[in-house]
């Protein structure tokens, strides 16, 4: 192994290997679950260089694992069996100035989401991603679990943003897939392959992303509704009004708003009235023409007539506006400082969102008794994370974890959705897929697998449980 250091070492240089206690840092996941010391840490400064380090450990029979601002929540960026480096992109972070006339820029994989976001702001355009983690997410790493966030039902996942790519592929070949077209259908979309691939099929460098102009006026308001049904009733009919300005359409429930204002400061309740179900409603325009007060007013006077709405405000300032996102957003930080907990990542079609969270609510209840549920998410693409506290006198789950996991993942994969919604399948949900997804789906999977990475070098146990190295090589 040391003469292996010594190899990457004289290949990278002093910046580019690190190891011993300079690698500790990379080696265990956000959610502290899974990972092994690597053996290091390759920081490369170019693409030619992510080629060598991937010969080489080609040549060794050395697994890679790319990580990006490593936040991930399904344990894939760290090694966790065997002998594997660490591939860091974080000296790739160039932002190239945007091409405004093709709404599109040209990012290195390690650059930072936030960075992406500030870069584009003095430029009166928008990358429409955003999630809590974006101080450390990297755009390889989002476009490695195919991310999501609060504006996806209207821009898309990470695979809609992306117009090109380019990859290094586990022998170290380098595909220049970076072309700046949304319509190119020359043969399968290899772009949509790497998005979502969680590191299993190449090692993304560059990416050409979609861009769209700046909101030139938002209108924000928050609503306390008397239950699900009822978020579910109104946000169809504001889809059916409004799906054109509509930038984000959440949902939580008062359960967690409660967790959220008892952990966190300053976080009051900003209504008269607390109801069964929050909805945060925005819609946003880049024109100055559009009179989208008139149209959310309209909507919301529509949804108090029909006792949907039991009580709502409108943010009159940036605060306020930054209060009420905050109140949704921190409600898996109000949930952490809470205690023990289990997270759930499912998707339903929007119209069954409630019927889900009744129906998971009562099977939860049968496994575990006083289990108390956290349900939260995104009521336009019907993305719920479904998590769970212990029961209140309870310090665990009575070893129920995998039982519950289970059958969450039957229940939405009967109602037609998913059980890995927007955070990938990483190791943490692999079993969930050999169980709940058909032998034809998984079969094409492994051979995808097979095709692009034969030995299984790169992030092996993630996504595909079935090949490592050793087996590969048996
Ligand atoms: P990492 O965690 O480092 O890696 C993630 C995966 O991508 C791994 O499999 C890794 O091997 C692979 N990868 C990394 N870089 C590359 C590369 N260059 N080429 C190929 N593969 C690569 N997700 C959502 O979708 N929506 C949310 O709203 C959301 N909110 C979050 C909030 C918090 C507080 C946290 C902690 C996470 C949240 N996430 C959310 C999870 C989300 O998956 C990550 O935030 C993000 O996509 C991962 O980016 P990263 O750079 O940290 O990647």
């Amino acid at each position: 192994m040391a003469d292996l250091a010594r190899e990457f070492a004289e290949l990278l240089g002093a910046k580019g290997w690190l190891s011993g206690d300079g690698a500790a840092p990379y080696s265990r996941d956000w959610l502290n679950r899974y990972g092994i010391a690597p053996i290091g840490v390759a920081r490369p400064a170019d693409t030619a260089e992510v080629s060598a380090v991937l010969q080489l450990c080609h040549r060794h029979g050395i697994i890679v694992v790319p990580q990006g601002g490593n936040t991930g929540l399904c344990g894939a960026s760290v090694v966790a069996a065997g002998a594997g480096v660490i591939l860091s992109l974080s000296r790739m972070a160039a932002i190239a100035a945007p091409d405004r006339a093709s709404a599109s820029v040209c990012v290195g994989a390690g650059a930072v989401l936030e960075a992406l976001h500030q870069a584009l702001e003095p430029q009166g355009l928008i990358f429409p991603l955003h999630l809590g983690a974006e101080g450390s997410a990297t755009i390889g790493g989002l476009i490695g679990t195919n991310a999501g966030g609060s504006h996806a039902a209207r821009y898309g996942m990470m695979q809609d943003l992306v117009l090109g790519l380019e990859v290094v592929l586990a022998d170290g070949t380098i595909w220049n897939g970076l072309r700046a077209v949304q319509k190119d259908n020359a043969g399968y979309q290899l772009r949509k392959l790497f998005c979502g691939a969680e590191g299993t099929l190449g090692i993304v460098t560059r990416a050409i992303l979609r861009l769209y102009p700046a909101p030139k006026q938002r209108q924000t308001a928050l609503l306390a509704l008397p239950d699900m049904e009822a978020a579910v009733a109104f946000g169809t009919h504001i889809r059916a009004e409004a799906a054109d300005f509509l930038n984000g359409l959440e949902f939580f429930s008062d359960f967690g708003l409660g967790l959220t204002m008892r952990h966190l400061a300053g976080l009051g309740f900003p209504l008269e009235t607390r109801g069964g179900a929050y909805v945060l409603v925005e819609l946003t325009s880049s024109s100055d023409l559009v009179p989208l007060a008139d149209v959310l007013g309209a909507t919301l006077e529509w949804g108090m007539e029909q006792g949907l709405v039991l009580d709502g405000a409108l943010a009159m300032s940036e605060a306020q506006r930054s209060h009420f996102w905050r109140l949704r957003e921190e409600q898996p930080e109000g949930q952490r400082l809470e205690g023990p907990q289990l997270k759930h990542d499912i998707s339903v079609p929007p119209g069954r969102i409630a019927e889900f969270i009744h129906d998971a609510d009562r099977l939860c209840q049968t496994l575990l008794p006083g289990v108390r549920i956290n349900p939260f998410g995104h009521l336009a693409d019907g993305n719920i994370h479904f998590n769970l506290s212990p029961p209140e006198d309870a310090t665990g789950f009575d070893g129920r974890g995998g039982d519950l996991a289970q059958g969450l993942a039957g229940l939405a994969t009967a109602m037609g959705g998913s059980f890995a919604a927007e955070h990938g399948l990483g190791r943490a949900k692999t079993a969930l897929a050999d169980t709940h997804r058909s032998p034809v789906e998984r079969g094409l999977m492994a051979r995808i697998k097979q095709a692009f990475d034969p030995d299984a070098y790169l992030n092996p146990g993630v996504i595909i449980t079935t090949i490592t190295p050793d087996q590969t090589k048996e």
